[in-house]
């Protein structure tokens, strides 16, 4: 009797502590800001091996480039192979993980998403270059109430500074609207240059890029997409400055050396800005990829429970003005 008692009790802390944890039923919820809603392109729907750029080859220009991604692993990612079974994917996982996502991307497939899930996605319209869009059209269409956030802008990726006049009555708009603005800052992956987008240039990624476009909109609330990588002295020289930027992970978090992505967020949160990183994972054709990104969170071990919460979810909620309470 004494025993099963001892063992009841045992079982009753066990629960308990678990239960501070995860609330019965449902995950603690989880806030992932940066997903592209895509078409699936079959030329395009390849396996990726998850950190596949811990092994950057040594190139010549008279030979051919090395395959942009990597399959040579255990278990490489394998990729949605219609937008029927993409749809599917990303609703079950937002189901089973509880989480919302910030999504941007083609207009049709993002529509579909938001019907099927309408208090799990926020939709989001970037503008990288004014050939894109006029900024009527830009106008109108955050004006319509689909899109509650304005990106991806990736102006890097057209030689563009965030800070081009060119795009500057674009930011306008969102300050005027109070809309959020995610902007591409760094990272490009390997040969970015060489292969499809001669007009990148990795010098555009540089952080202090932005502080033109911020002191022109002292509104304007800007999150550094990528966290500026690999450039962080400037990130966290910019954070320090501008009390309202933040950043996400996305992109960086599956694909550099484990070491290097480790060593970026704890430099991030050791510098004292562990409320102003987000949570993100550049989610493009791999349903498995939002698994493999939370893995990286939860297996920083020199991040606290309260730490990981603020990335995964209280950041984001922060940033966007979300309420809470609706995520429960
Ligand atoms: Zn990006």
């Amino acid at each position: 009797m004494k025993t099963r008692l001892v063992l009841l009790i045992f079982l009753l802390v066990a629960a308990r502590s678990n239960a501070q944890t995860t609330p019965p039923g449902r995950p603690l919820p989880i806030i992932d800001v940066h997903v592209h809603a895509m078409k699936v392109n079959t030329s395009f729907a390849v396996e990726m091996c998850p950190w596949f750029l811990r092994d950057m080859p040594g190139g010549d220009p008279n030979q051919q480039m090395r395959a942009f991604l990597n399959a040579q692993c255990v278990d490489p990612l394998q990729p949605a192979k219609s937008d029927a079974e993409m749809q599917a994917s990303v609703l079950e996982t937002m189901k089973r993980l509880n989480m919302t996502i910030v999504a941007y991307g083609d207009p049709q497939i993002l529509r579909q998403w938001k019907k099927a899930a309408p208090d799990r996605v926020i939709a989001g319209i970037g503008v990288s270059s004014p050939n894109q869009m006029t900024v009527q059209a830009f106008t109108d269409s955050m004006s319509s109430g689909f899109y509650q956030v304005m990106g991806e802008v990736a102006p890097q990726y057209q030689g563009l500074s965030p800070s081009d006049m060119s795009l500057d009555a674009y930011f306008a708009v969102a300050e005027k609207q109070n809309v959020p603005v995610g902007i591409h800052m760094g990272t490009g992956g390997n040969g970015m240059a060489n292969l499809t987008q001669a007009s990148y240039r990795a010098s555009l990624g540089r952080p202090f890029l932005l502080e033109d476009l911020l002191a022109r909109h002292p509104k304007l609330k800007i999150w550094v997409m990528h966290a500026g990588y690999p450039m962080i002295d400037e990130m966290i020289a910019l954070m320090g400055a501008n009390a309202y930027v933040y950043v996400d992970l996305a992109g960086f978090i599956w694909s550099y050396p484990q070491a290097e992505i480790h060593a970026y967020l704890k430099r991030l949160v050791q510098a004292g800005f562990g409320k102003r990183i987000m949570y993100g994972t550049d989610f493009m054709i791999w349903p498995k990829l939002f698994e493999t990104s939370l893995s990286v969170i939860e297996n920083a071990d020199y991040l606290s429970f309260d730490q990981k919460r603020d990335i995964l979810f209280n950041n984001a909620v922060r940033f966007f003005r979300l309420d809470a309470s609706k995520f429960k």
